[in-house]
């Protein structure tokens, strides 16, 4: 499938006419009859294929490269489309829908088996959310099939917030790129497994565990997210993620030690770069530094955490050192998505 000619739609996300726009239909179109198309959400652009029809699924892990026992997320316009969809919502899940669609919670529930077994990796339950972006909820709507969509990256790469970087990795390879802007909260939503009497966070996301806490009492995190060798109860996390072409490495304590780090490093020959935040820019003294959002303000770091992973990679860098954040609310995410970038190296 490469060599496509991909199509590119720009439309306006705060247009109160998306629902009419040409461009949403024809996106829509492709999408029913099982091409796949990228478009953004309020977390990173997602690639979406028709959930009922296994050649879209088919087309979704051919385009990403991605590993076939890795299930997707299957997005939905509306509540009144689960009855398709699953077999059972259990109260809590009803709660957490309630206070958290549309938005970046996906919630895991017992399958009804109707979408194609590759879309949940012939799991027996089925990972759900409604977005909370114009386009893709007007997409959706047009659409109305289920929706499967993993982030619109090449596999290992970092999930793409503009459509450039969606262009970059995938262009030639899908139906269509749908072009809003570029998306809000950054990294992808909190996977959270509602099958079990109390909920488990199986990836951390956009929703903090607070956040869940306050609506349905207490959440588990599944142990896997921090021991070495257990098995994850969510496919995908196992994998490596949003890695730059230079290896990179976390530091901790970092306002006094990376300097240090990279005179070494360059006293070796190697071309060293730090990824800080705008507090910090004027620190140091590297081949390149790039600031990631604002340290006081976690959720800046988010929105431009890829953002500032691929730009790494347009520039000669053999090194790349990060400083670490606070593993307390959307930091809890942010760490998760570094430490794979970073193969989980610390110095
Ligand atoms: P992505 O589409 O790249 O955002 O990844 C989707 C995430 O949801 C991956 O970590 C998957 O393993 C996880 N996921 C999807 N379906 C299920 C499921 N039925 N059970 C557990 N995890 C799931
Ligand atoms: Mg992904």
């Amino acid at each position: 499938m490469s060599n496509k000619q991909t199509v590119y739609w720009i439309v306006d996300k705060k247009s109160d006419h998306l629902h009419k726009a040409d461009e949403i239909k024809e996106a829509a179109l492709w999408i029913k009859k099982g091409e796949v198309v990228a478009f953004p959400t309020e977390t990173v652009y997602g690639l979406g294929g028709n959930a009922l029809m296994e050649s879209a699924i088919e087309k979704i892990f051919r385009a990403k490269g991605r590993p076939n026992d890795n299930p997707l997320i299957v997005h939905i316009a509306s509540k009144d489309q689960l009855a398709e969809l699953v077999s059972t919502i259990p109260l809590l899940a009803e709660k957490l829908m309630d206070a958290f669609w549309p938005g970046p919670l996906t919630i895991i529930l017992p399958s009804k088996h109707t979408v194609s077994s590759r879309v949940t990796a012939n799991l027996p339950t089925i990972a759900i959310r409604i977005p909370d972006h114009p386009v893709a909820l007007a997409l959706l709507k047009e659409a109305a099939v289920p929706v499967a969509a993993p982030s619109a990256n090449v596999s290992g790469k970092p999930s793409p917030t503009t459509a450039e970087h969606v262009k970059h990795d995938l262009s030639g390879k899908i139906q269509g790129i749908v072009d809003g802007g570029k998306t809000g909260v950054g990294v992808e939503s909190t996977v959270v497994d509602c099958t079990e009497v109390v909920p488990v966070i199986l990836r951390p996301g956009g929703i903090t565990k607070d956040q869940l806490e306050q609506v349905v009492g207490p959440v588990k995190v599944d142990p896997a997210l921090f021991e070495e060798g257990s098995a994850p109860r969510s496919p995908g996390v196992k994998y490596t993620h949003y890695a730059p072409n230079a290896e990179m490495y976390l530091v901790v304590d970092h306002s006094q030690r990376i300097q240090g780090f990279v005179d070494q490093l360059r006293r070796e020959g190697k071309r060293v770069g730090v990824m800080t935040t705008h507090e910090h820019v004027d620190q140091y003294e590297a081949d390149l530094i790039l600031p990631c959002g604002y340290r006081e303000d976690l959720e800046t770091v988010a929105s431009d955490l890829y953002e500032t992973l691929r730009k790494f990679d347009e520039h000669d860098i053999d090194m790349i050192l990060a400083e670490t954040f606070p593993k307390q609310g959307v930091g809890v995410a942010i760490m998760n998505r570094l430490e794979k970038a970073a193969g989980k190296r610390f110095l």
